[in-house]
């Protein structure tokens, strides 16, 4: 059988919209070497394209999980500081070492901000007064007083020298919430 016996039908070319009949099955264009050249570049603009949208949507995507690791890492955060307090609640504030009324925070010796990695070490926060922690930035020199006498300064060396960064995954800050949500119970019920 030759190939003329089989009726082949006519394709239109997508770049000149002649009528080709196509020699190869897969080929969208006519033979000319124009229409070759003009339908790789429009492909290659095309891939460009897909490949751009992919790395966007791919980067959108690392924004959502990112997100929803701070918001991990903030409800964590919330049960863990309230242990802390509640830990605390018969103590003065770390700071004044005052017993005034008013409210009490879970306050970090080395802050969040700038000691991530101690964001959960129950020796680097404690019950402090909003005052000390609000208004006087921690009031870190009487805070570090306050540390001393409650750990000892082999401890608040230790902590003020603890530069090793941890990195928690989605999973193990779920699992420090649930942590600090049952030792905040059971707190609750010893103290009830
Ligand atoms: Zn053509
Ligand atoms: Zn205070």
């Amino acid at each position: 059988m030759k190939l003329n016996d089989i009726k082949i039908k006519p394709k239109t070319c997508r770049i000149c919209r002649d009528k080709y009949v196509p020699y190869r099955a897969l080929s969208p264009v006519c033979e000319k070497y124009e229409c070759k050249v003009a339908y790789a570049i429009k492909s290659a603009e095309k891939a460009a394209i897909a490949r751009e949208k992919k790395a966007k949507r791919e980067h959108k995507e690392k924004l959502a999980k990112i997100k929803t690791r701070q918001e991990h890492l903030r409800e964590a955060q919330r049960h863990f500081n309230l242990y802390v307090r509640i830990r605390d609640a018969d103590l003065p504030c770390i700071s004044c070492q005052r017993f005034h009324s008013g409210q009490y925070h879970a306050g970090h010796y080395r802050s969040v901000g700038s000691a991530p990695h101690l964001r959960f070490n129950e020796l680097n926060c404690h019950r402090q007064c909003s005052v000390c922690n609000n208004h006087l930035s921690g009031n870190q020199l009487k805070y570090r007083q306050g540390l001393i006498a409650k750990l000892g300064i082999e401890a608040v060396e230790q902590l003020e020298a603890d530069n090793a960064p941890k990195h928690y995954t989605i999973e193990e800050i779920q699992a420090i919430k649930v942590k600090y949500k049952q030792l905040t119970k059971q707190l609750k019920e010893s103290q009830s």
